[in-house]
């Protein structure tokens, strides 16, 4: 990568494109990581007039993910999931397209043939990216690793591989409780309306306190089925650098169940307390979800973190009688993932509550993909800009997708938190019935939509 010449500053190491953003350094923002996030976010406030110095790590040092010196780098799929309106993602990414989006832009110039969904060209797509960032004449590159949290307005965006000496500085910023996770050990999550209600009832165990679970009861027959297709299904790939301490602590359920026939029954599976209403008995075994959000849209499924691939998530989870249909907004993970507890911490822009010169970006907000980063990037970008520039923030409702990210991430009623992929479930409801999901789906995307265009003349720069 070329840098532009020094032009001289009193900042060492800094490089300063624009001379006049040297003699008024008050309004520059930083912004740490050139990934999904940090590219989007610095594009965002360079197009609405605040310098940006854009740190990032790459060439010098890379992630073990990392592998080219491109900014935007895609280390896994080179797809970006569906670009379909029925879709909460396809959703996502309509309202970042029409909002200005730099990663939306570049992806759409270096698509490839993917059917129903956004697949992108990955070298082509990551080139674009840095070609538009680095050319850009209010973004200033810093190259090399942040290994302290800069002074002034910062943007963090280092990513799920945040380097070790920052993960550390942040460690110590968020305080001694740690409030930063390394690992992510997450179970699936279904819509609550797509749990069959024939087959599962709302209850607690021994009847304690409120009925806040649906219990999924399997007699003995459909227990040994799910049980001999858990322990044979296929794993994930465990990445080199994801050691045997992404399983300390917090087993996998098809470890678990490897151990022994019945060692679920007596674990996550467990009946006792737990009779079902049409017979009267303890089923052979139960399998419990437990809301995952306020308005009871989501649950998950308690104790089945797992490290199996998605499409075996699906058919072997799917084998519990009141989940044969269900619709899973997010598969279980558990992989290397560095994310903040955001609900106590961040509030609905992504800015630290305890020191509001500090915002977040991207994956460590604990949104989930490539397109959730970047959403994050971009609506920190733009409410930074505004602050800044002395406007009010634009308030994206709960009805976005974009807007419904924020609210979820910064939501304080959610107690445990893990990392999210944009869904349906976190907006709120039509309020009116419509028939069939993909009808559902598609009104609520319009709906959005329609916000979303009476919104872009004050958002777009
Ligand atoms: C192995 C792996 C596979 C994945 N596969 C997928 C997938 O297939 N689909 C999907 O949607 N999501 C996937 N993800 C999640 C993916 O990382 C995010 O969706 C997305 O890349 C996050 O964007 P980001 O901008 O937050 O972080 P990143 O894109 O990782 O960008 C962070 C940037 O910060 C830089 N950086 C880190 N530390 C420092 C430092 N101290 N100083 C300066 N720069 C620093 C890094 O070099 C990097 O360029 C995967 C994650 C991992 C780890």
């Amino acid at each position: 990568m070329d840098f532009p010449d020094n032009i001289g500053t009193p900042f060492p190491g800094m490089v300063f494109k624009n001379k006049k953003d040297k003699d008024s350094p008050m309004n520059i923002v930083t912004v740490i990581g050139a990934g999904l996030a940090g590219s989007e976010c610095a594009w965002q406030l360079a197009q609405r007039g605040i310098p940006v110095i854009l740190r990032e790590m790459k060439p010098e040092k890379k992630t073990p993910a990392h592998t080219t010196e491109y900014f935007a780098e895609l280390c896994c799929s080179n797809s970006l999931r569906s670009n379909q309106l029925e879709n909460a993602v396809g959703l996502l990414k309509e309202e970042l397209r029409r909002l200005g989006s730099l990663i939306l832009s570049c992806a759409d110039e270096t698509a490839v043939e993917a059917g129903g969904a956004l697949a992108v060209d990955r070298h082509g797509f990551a080139a674009l990216v840095t070609d538009r960032v680095k050319w850009h004449p209010g973004i200033t590159l810093v190259p090399g690793e942040v290994t302290e949290i800069p002074e002034g307005e910062v943007v963090i965006a280092s990513g799920p591989l945040t380097s070790d000496a920052l993960a550390e500085r942040l460690q110590a910023l968020l305080g001694e409780n740690c409030d930063l996770h390394f690992y992510d050990a997450a179970a699936p999550l279904v819509s609550a309306e797509s749990v069959d209600m024939e087959r599962a009832w709302f209850g607690s165990r021994y009847d304690k306190g409120t009925a806040d679970y649906i219990n999924c009861p399997l007699d003995e027959a459909e227990y040994d089925a799910f049980w001999q297709a858990l322990t044979t299904a296929q794993e994930a790939e465990v990445h080199g650098f994801e050691d045997g301490k992404v399983f300390e602590g917090c087993m996998p359920v098809e470890v678990m169940a490897r151990r022994g026939h019945d060692t679920l029954c007596y674990g996550p599976l467990k009946p006792r307390g737990l009779k079902d209403p049409r017979t009267g008995r303890e089923p052979y075994a139960v399998v419990q979800l437990r809301k995952d959000n306020a308005q009871g849209s989501v649950y998950n499924l308690v104790g089945f973190q797992t490290h199996l691939r998605f499409p075996e998530q699906k058919r072997v989870f799917s084998m519990i009688p009141a989940l044969h249909d269900a619709e899973f907004l997010r598969y279980g993970v558990m992989h290397r993932n560095t994310f903040l507890d955001s609900p106590r911490l961040l509030d609905r822009y992504y800015r630290l509550r305890s020191e509001p010169r500090i915002s977040f970006a991207g994956q460590m907000t604990g949104v989930e993909g490539y397109v959730e980063s970047a959403a994050s990037g971009f609506l920190v970008g733009v409410e930074t800009a505004r602050r800044l520039l002395g406007r009010p923030p634009v308030n994206f409702p709960q009805e976005t997708a974009v807007g419904a990210l924020g609210l979820y991430v910064s939501n304080q009623a959610v107690t445990h938190f893990q990392p999210m992929n944009i869904n349906f479930g976190i907006m709120p409801p039509l309020g009116y019935r419509v028939k069939g999901k993909r009808n559902k789906n598609a009104e609520l995307s319009e709906r959005s939509l329609t916000i979303i265009e009476k919104l872009k003349e004050e958002v777009l720069p």
